[in-house]
């Protein structure tokens, strides 16, 4: 076995090697993506249409598919410097363990308080809030990352927020609540009789613990309703991958330095973000035939919208009074089992994603929760790192790779993304230690539910 060139355990690049620019996929593409329509009039959305919902910066940057570079502004560099470059990590006790040829690394993005990559994105997007002379941000949280990365932000910057956070994560994770509050962020648990959309869904499903398209609803409607008010999304939108590109940029300076080059990428996906920031520059070399690697997104068997999901425009939120996005979905109305990777439980799919899964050029696996965390708990006890659930998707796949590699004695190199830290899911790893875990997939009937719900367009 070829095993290592002076390759560190861990890859830190300089503080003045964090990337001065963000890198725009689309501008790529070879077909972009279907554009995000009006769903009033049906037409492409405008730029003018998007800014009473968000920050000017932020709606130009969503709709350009042009620009491939695009400046990260001083101030957010600022920020990025109290916690990038972010660590890409050599995964050998890993690799002995497997007793596996392959070479795996890890891009670690939990090394912040908030403990996830969201925090690249949420200090962007308070900063050009900021500039803007906004006076109050709205979004919604599924797990609890992103209103933690979020409320962060603000903070930093002094702007106020609220947060709408999905109620059964609100009752499973007190903590995240705490943090937030620490932040100065008012929290609200989603659905809740503060907005119409909010109660429209309670009257509909009374008793329920909320999906995170349910609590963007409310927070796009209070920010709609609210003057100097504007709306932040964590994920799903591409100024979100555009912010996550940092993740793949750094990732791959810290490959180059040691003449490493992935032969397979893998990361969770949810609404796409941290996968789609992972990808980029190396999906660039893929679209202009300079390298030929195989692209992984993993998902929940619960929540599968790219391996069951339809590919069809859909509404964002379950509310639906979002723009309508061209996107693998299982319909708007779908509100996933209560399993504990909150993060991914999301209907629908980055539309640039979905775009490339639907041209060949990335693949889709989705994994069971309790398979999930077999591999978390492997993972956490060889190479002594905690991992998120949502993470540990990605974790999963990467170790069936490399098993496959020792199956066929290839020497591939293995990429992954390992977005956050599992220290605020320890009710999760409990009911896993207890064994009461359960694994729901849903039956074709209950898909079908949320796809007859699924906007008609010609
Ligand atoms: C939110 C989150 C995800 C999923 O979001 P994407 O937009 O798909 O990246 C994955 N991991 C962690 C730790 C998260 O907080």
């Amino acid at each position: 076995m070829s095993k290592n060139q002076n390759i560190p355990y861990r890859i830190y690049l300089p503080e003045d090697m964090i990337p001065k620019q963000w890198y725009n996929l689309r501008a790529d593409m070879k077909e972009l993506p279907a554009p995000m329509l009006n769903p009033g009039t049906m037409k492409p959305i405008k730029l003018e249409e998007l800014t009473p919902i968000f920050c000017e910066e932020l709606a130009k940057q969503e709709l350009d598919t042009t620009t491939q570079y695009i400046d990260i502004p001083q101030g957010i560099i600022d920020f990025y410097k109290m916690f990038r470059p972010a660590p890409l990590i050599r995964a050998y006790c890993l690799e002995e363990e497997l007793g596996t040829p392959a070479k795996i690394y890890y891009k670690f993005e939990g090394n912040n308080t908030s403990g996830s990559h969201k925090l690249n994105t949420a200090i962007a997007q308070a900063y050009y809030a900021k500039e803007q002379g906004i006076e109050r941000l709205t979004t919604e949280t599924g797990a609890g990352q992103w209103g933690t990365a979020l409320s962060m932000a603000c903070s930093y910057y002094k702007l106020p927020l609220i947060v709408y956070m999905v109620k059964t994560s609100f009752e499973q994770k007190p903590y995240r609540k705490s943090v937030i509050e620490t932040f100065g962020a008012d929290i609200i648990p989603s659905p809740s009789d503060t907005t119409k959309a909010g109660r429209a869904i309670l009257e509909k499903f009374p008793g329920t613990g909320g999906s995170l398209g349910c609590a963007i609803s409310e927070a796009v409607e209070v920010a709609l309703s609210t003057p100097g008010t504007r709306y932040v999304l964590g994920s799903v939108l591409d100024h979100v991958l555009l912010h996550q590109s940092i993740i793949g940029l750094e990732s791959k300076a810290a490959m180059e330095m040691y003449d490493e080059y992935p032969d397979i990428v893998i990361g969770c996906a949810g609404g796409g973000s941290n996968l789609g920031g992972l990808i980029a520059p190396f999906m660039k070399d893929k679209i202009q035939g300079k390298a030929d690697t195989q692209f992984i997104a993993v998902e929940p068997a619960s929540c599968p919208s790219l391996t069951r999901g339809k590919y069809a425009y859909d509404f964002g939120d379950t509310g639906k009074i979002t723009p309508l996005m061209k996107m693998y979905t299982l319909g708007c109305e779908f509100l996933p089992a209560a399993e504990h990777s909150g993060g991914l439980r999301y209907h629908g799919m980055s539309s640039a994603l979905s775009k490339l899964y639907d041209d060949g050029y990335l693949q889709a696996r989705a994994v069971e929760q309790t398979k999930v965390f077999k591999s978390a708990v492997d993972f956490a006890r060889i190479e002594g790192l905690l991992p998120a659930p949502e993470s540990s998707h990605a974790i999963h796949v990467a170790i069936e790779e490399a098993l496959k590699c020792k199956e066929s004695g290839e020497e591939k190199t293995i990429l992954f993304g390992l977005t956050g830290t599992g220290y605020f899911d320890m009710t999760a790893y409990d009911s896993f230690h207890r064994g009461d875990m359960s694994d729901y997939i849903p039956t074709e009937e209950e898909l079908q539910q949320g796809f007859d719900q699924l906007p008609q367009i010609d």
